[in-house]
């Protein structure tokens, strides 16, 4: 273990475009459950699991409804309070990568808003985020207090409405079958096309489209001159991505051979070690 840290610590020192991929494994050392670990939601919960499913679908029939029963406390919470939790040393261990000029983008599934608690600063939430509200028509993101939502059930004047477009609004988070909100698609494909690391930490890289962004940067190939055996010089096509996973356990990724290498592990005690090396090899 203590050798694959290492060779993390050179990959990202020697990267040129480093990123970060992140799931709800990250944010267990927080106190919120992941899915799909031994003490997942699902895994203890495989009804709750099925009724997610239906999240925006029951949306669609019926946004007020869905409304009421999310602000009555009725709804699907699934996470806890996450108002109150705070960012663990994983968390903050990718923000210092940024900070220090490595990690350009962190692309996370999480929505409990904890990378932009600990500074991360180029985010993306392909999840959305609980602590903001989107309108479905025009993508506009809002605060989650802008719209007095209390007030506005009091009056019966549920779904909240945007301002620009008179679109529905909904959480930012993305339910079950809602498609993923188009700008962060996007903007994740592009960074996934453009990197030359891929730090991939606490996901079991299962829920599509994200679990893609690690296949297709896999499939990029670059060019590299080599000398062959009679001294002559000849193009090589070589992958153009070093693809690092940190989890408690293998994933299809390991498996189907998309990742380099696992370091199996918490993530809240392997990338501060990994920021430690960085920092000695920067010296
Ligand atoms: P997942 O539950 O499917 O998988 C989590 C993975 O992390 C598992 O492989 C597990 O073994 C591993 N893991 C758990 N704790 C770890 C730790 N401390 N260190 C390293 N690895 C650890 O999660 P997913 O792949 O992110 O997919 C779940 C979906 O549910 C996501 O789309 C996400 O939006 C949502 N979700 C979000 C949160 C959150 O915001 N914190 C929590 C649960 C689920
Ligand atoms: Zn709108």
């Amino acid at each position: 273990m203590e050798q694959l840290i290492g060779r993390a610590a050179r990959d990202l020192v020697d990267s040129k475009y480093a990123i970060g991929l992140t799931g709800a494994g990250i944010s267990t050392e927080s106190g919120i459950p992941d899915f799909r670990g031994p003490s997942g939601v699902w895994t203890k919960n495989p009804e709750a699991e099925r009724r997610a499913y239906l999240g925006y679908q029951e949306f669609s029939e019926d946004p007020k409804k869905w409304w009421e029963e999310r602000l009555s406390g009725r709804g699907q919470s699934f996470l806890g309070d996450l108002e109150k939790v705070i960012p663990n040393p994983g968390h903050h261990a990718l923000a210092e990568l940024e900070e220090l000029g490595i990690l350009k983008c962190v692309i996370t599934q999480n929505v409990d808003a904890l990378h932009e608690k600990a500074g991360t600063k180029n985010l993306l939430e392909y999840h959305g985020s609980f602590s903001k509200l989107r309108c479905i028509s025009c993508g506009l993101r809002f605060g989650r207090d802008e719209f007095g939502l209390e007030e506005l059930m009091r009056e019966n004047q549920l779904p909240p409405r945007c301002p620009k477009c008179r679109g529905v609004i909904k959480s930012d988070t993305v339910s079950f079958g809602e498609p993923i909100p188009s700008d962060v698609a996007h903007q994740s494909l592009e960074e996934a096309w453009k990197c030359d690391v891929m730090l991939i930490c606490g996901t079991s890289a299962v829920v599509y489209p994200f679990a893609n962004l690690p296949r297709i940067a896999r499939e990029r190939r670059t060019e590299r001159e080599k000398q062959t055996e009679t001294g002559i010089y000849a193009v090589e096509r070589i992958s153009a991505v070093t693809i690092i996973e940190v989890n408690a356990d293998p994933t299809p990724l390991t498996e189907e051979g998309i990742s380099d290498y696992l370091i199996q592990g918490k993530t809240g005690e392997i990338l501060p070690i990994i920021v430690e090396e960085v920092k000695k090899i920067r010296k």
